[in-house]
């Protein structure tokens, strides 16, 4: 071997070396010798000259051994470019024979030799001869008596001597493991895991370290931090006479690092290595500028470093890795913004199920809101009230949602639907308030009259039984699954102040209630986007008289309830502006079709007669009166505004009126936002700014008081889209409702898609679920020709997303390309908006 060739080199400070040609083991050994660690000597086989030995050209095996003198003992590790696209195992002791056995024997004692060479002969065995590890299962634990059976078993099964060429064994050691790399079943799993179909493998090779043999010798890795929670404390195990990452398996007899009330410690043992190894940890995180976990060896009381692998972290460990990177000053702020997956922080916002217990899955939907609970399941609302009184968490399940059970979602630990997809009102309501939940299970048989599920497999869940809602995965688990907390620590707000610092789009939060607006205040949201006040009106003393004003006879009479509702209102909006501080509040005037508010069936229609002193004919007949074919796209918005001017005008009073009541106690005075919904047609506009501004006008006079607001329209209709340009010299601003503007663009219901979206995302119909990722292409375009359209004829127009895809990564920086001022988002949603968009500015 010529120590130049670069397929084939010596690890030097200087040698060329990649990770894209040798891998990432090669290149971090490399770094660690630059370092004048004490790395034993390494040679790294290339991605090409791995490939070329799986094509069975075969390196000169006598020059590969030259480096290592006589005899030597060697180990072989996979360096592929990604440590996450796996490899085949490491192979340990390579080199041992009958005549190198009795040389160590003399040097370390016979038990300690034997030990090495049966380990050896196991490994080969089982790794490059492919044969069963049961082959052993009868051979004598103590290995002096264990290798004589062991080479039997071994010339038994393959009617051959065990391989005593140190360059054979090493040859199909080699061979053995580029081959692994190019079997089918290992291509599949790294391309599962984003490895490209041509990946390479590298290879190490490496002089051994004997953690085998006298004084103290064994072996151990460490790292400096808790790869839970990223706390800063020595953890790792080390194990006497051991080898490779025995230790870790070393179970009772492994030591702790430090000293530890559990049991004796390396720090006790054998204190000089123990400082050695964490001044070598200490040095690999400053100068490899990462938190790396030491895999060492202790020969005879020597340390050998091995390896440096990235500490695996989980993402509250993730985060505060690299806050404390930054923060001592080892890697920029930017870069510690950089190093954390926007979408990971659910993970601390939400109890999640523990990734190491076990999983038993009942069935898989869709994950509509992150985080998990377990509960008992309840099949209405009614029922999750009842258990929430008695102290009992429960799982509301139902064939969808609808208003009506607000009450119940808010009782409820977790939601489990049959139907209904990304923006059903199961998924909307569940993130606005932080509820784990699953919809478009539609594998599941839902019974909800028998009050049971039968899962796919045939297991069936009965109401009373507990089961676990993954809201993070989809998935649905059987029994309590162990959880862990969500963790909001010091490293979690620290980073996110250093996003806000670096973002130019700012994130405000969907809030619909005082307690929505609370957590849009704490997750540092910049004001509230949308406030849906239908969502106001779920309670019951309101619930009733909104019935009542929806029966109302007369524009009279309606004025006269309404009169009822606008002190709750006002009392509503000046919570808002209170606890904002100050922050903008944009408040969506009523959207939904009224028939959303009324009972579904008799006993609702017999209970409401009674509320309202009326025949149950006649309640039934105005129910079935109102109903609409296609809701959705029938009497809502702005439509309701038009044809029952009441309703706004009592909501444009309720917001003036709080404004100055808010004002009276603040510093500086509250600005309201008033947005019109679903709005098409210029008129439409027209009209309404007329009612709000007359209003507006009427409490200025009657209050002898001032006051500014701000009127914006919600753009979610195509056509509002395309004719932004005539509606936006009436607004200040216009805020993409992409909800149902995606709905109307595709012509897809947004709560029935997710019965067939699976299929369409799995047959490349759409790449992705459109109410989940914007459709940059047909939705985006429109929103294009909006900002644009909008932004001639308005040049002072802000511009905003409010639909739920103003949480999403991608959909951010789609925003923030078409110059948008701010994304709108549910308040969980907000801190993995503001790190997503700092990763846009940096
Ligand atoms: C929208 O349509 O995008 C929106 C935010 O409004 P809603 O979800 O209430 O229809
Ligand atoms: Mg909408």
């Amino acid at each position: 071997m010529q120590q130049y060739d670069p397929d084939i080199t010596l690890i030097t400070p200087t040698a060329p070396m990649h990770t894209g040609t040798h891998g990432g083991r090669a290149k971090c050994l490399q770094r660690l010798v630059r370092l004048d660690l004490p790395v034993p000597r390494t040679i790294a086989l290339s991605f090409d000259a791995v490939h070329r030995i799986a094509a069975g050209e075969m390196p000169d095996m006598a020059a590969l051994l030259a480096p290592f003198g006589e005899m030597p003992l060697l180990c072989v590790r996979p360096s592929s470019e990604d440590p996450d696209w796996g490899g085949p195992n490491a192979v340990l002791n390579i080199g041992v024979n009958d005549a190198r056995h009795a040389v160590l024997a003399e040097k370390i004692g016979q038990r300690a030799a034997a030990d090495i060479y049966l380990r050896f002969v196991q490994a080969y065995a089982i790794h490059v001869a492919r044969l069963d590890p049961d082959v052993f299962e009868d051979v004598a634990q103590d290995p002096v008596q264990g290798l004589g059976e062991a080479l039997r078993a071994y010339e038994d099964e393959t009617d051959e001597e065990f391989p005593q060429d140190p360059g054979v064994q090493l040859g199909q050691v080699l061979r053995s493991m580029a081959r692994a790399w190019e079997g089918t079943t290992a291509r599949l799993l790294r391309q599962a895991k984003g490895a490209p179909a041509d990946a390479g493998l590298g290879l190490v090779v490496q002089e051994l370290a004997l953690g085998i043999g006298p004084g103290e010798s064994g072996s151990g890795v460490m790292q400096l931090v808790d790869s839970r929670t990223g706390a800063r404390q020595i953890t790792g195990r080390y194990l006497s006479q051991s080898q490779g990452r025995d230790a870790l398996r070393g179970g009772e007899d492994a030591l702790y690092l430090t000293r530890d009330p559990r049991g004796p410690s390396l720090e006790e043992l054998a204190p000089a290595a123990f400082a050695e190894i964490r001044a070598h940890t200490l040095l690999m995180r400053e100068t490899l500028r990462e938190e790396m976990q030491t895999e060492f060896t202790i020969e005879d009381g020597r340390v050998w470093i091995l390896d440096g692998i990235r500490v695996a972290r989980n993402a509250r460990a993730a985060v505060a890795i690299a806050v404390a990177l930054a923060e001592d000053g080892i890697i920029p702020r930017e870069e510690a913004l950089m190093r954390v997956e926007p979408r990971a922080l659910n993970e601390l916002l939400h109890r999640q199920v523990d990734p190491e217990a076990r999983r038993d899955v009942l069935a898989h939907g869709i994950a509509a809101s992150p985080g998990a609970a377990s509960g008992k399941v309840v099949f209405t609302a009614a029922e999750a009230q009842a258990a929430a009184a008695r102290g009992e968490p429960c799982v509301l399940v139902r064939r969808e949602t609808s208003p009506e059970d607000i009450r119940g979602m808010h009782a409820a630990s977790a939601i489990l639907t049959e139907r209904g997809g990304m923006t059903s009102h199961a998924a909307v309501i569940g993130r606005g308030i932080g509820l784990p939940c699953v919809v478009g299970a539609s594998d599941i048989r839902f019974q909800t009259r028998r009050k049971m599920l039968t899962m796919p497999d045939g297991r069936v869940v009965k109401a009373g039984e507990t089961i676990t809602i993954d809201g993070t995965n989809g998935a649905v688990l059987a029994g309590e699954a162990p959880l862990l907390e969500a963790a909001r620590d010091a490293a979690f707000q620290t980073l996110m102040n250093w996003a806000d610092d670096t973002r130019d789009i700012a994130v405000r939060a969907n809030a619909d209630t005082p307690a929505d607006a609370e957590l849009a205040r704490n997750f540092k949201a910049r004001g509230i986007g949308l406030c849906r006040t239908e969502h106001m009106f779920f309670e019951d003393d309101r619930l009733t008289v909104m019935r009542e004003m929806i029966f109302a006879d007369t524009s009279e009479d309606r004025a006269a309830v309404l009169e009822r509702l606008l002190p709750m209102q006002r009392a509503d909006f000046a919570d808002l502006f209170r606890i904002m501080q100050g922050q903008p509040v944009c408040i969506r005037l009523f959207d939904p079709p009224l028939h959303e508010f009324l009972p579904t069936d008799r006993a609702g229609h017999v209970q409401l007669a009674g509320a309202l002193d009326l025949p149950v004919s006649d309640v039934t007949r105005r129910v079935e009166a109102l109903g609409e074919y296609n809701p959705m796209l029938g009497m809502r918005g702005v439509r309701l505004g038009i044809t029952m001017p009441e309703i706004y005008d009592m909501q444009a009073r309720a917001i003036f009126e709080a404004t100055l009541e808010a004002s009276r106690e603040g510093e500086a005075p509250v600005v309201p936002e008033i947005m019109i919904p679903l709005v098409s047609a210029r008129r439409e506009v027209e009209i309404v700014k007329t009612r709000v501004d007359a209003v507006a006008a009427a409490v200025r006079g009657e209050r002898q008081r001032d006051f500014a607001y701000r009127l914006g329209v919600m753009v979610e209709t195509p056509r509002a889209a395309l004719r932004a340009g005539e509606i936006a010299p009436l607004v200040s601003f216009l805020s993409f409702g992409t909800n149902d503007l995606t709905q109307m663009t595709y012509g897809l219901s947004r709560d029935d898609a997710g019965r067939f979206m699976s299929a369409y995302v799995q047959q490349g119909v759409y790449p992705e679920d459109p109410f989940h990722v914007l459709d940059t292409d047909g939705v985006g375009e429109l929103l294009r020709i909006g900002a644009e359209r909008g932004r001639a004829a308005n040049p002072d127009v802000v511009l905003s997303i409010c639909g739920e895809h103003g949480g999403n990564p991608e959909s951010i920086s789609f925003c923030r390309e078409a110059g948008f001022t701010y994304v709108s988002c549910s308040p969980f949603r907000v801190p993995v908006a503001r790190l997503a968009a700092a990763q846009l500015s940096v």
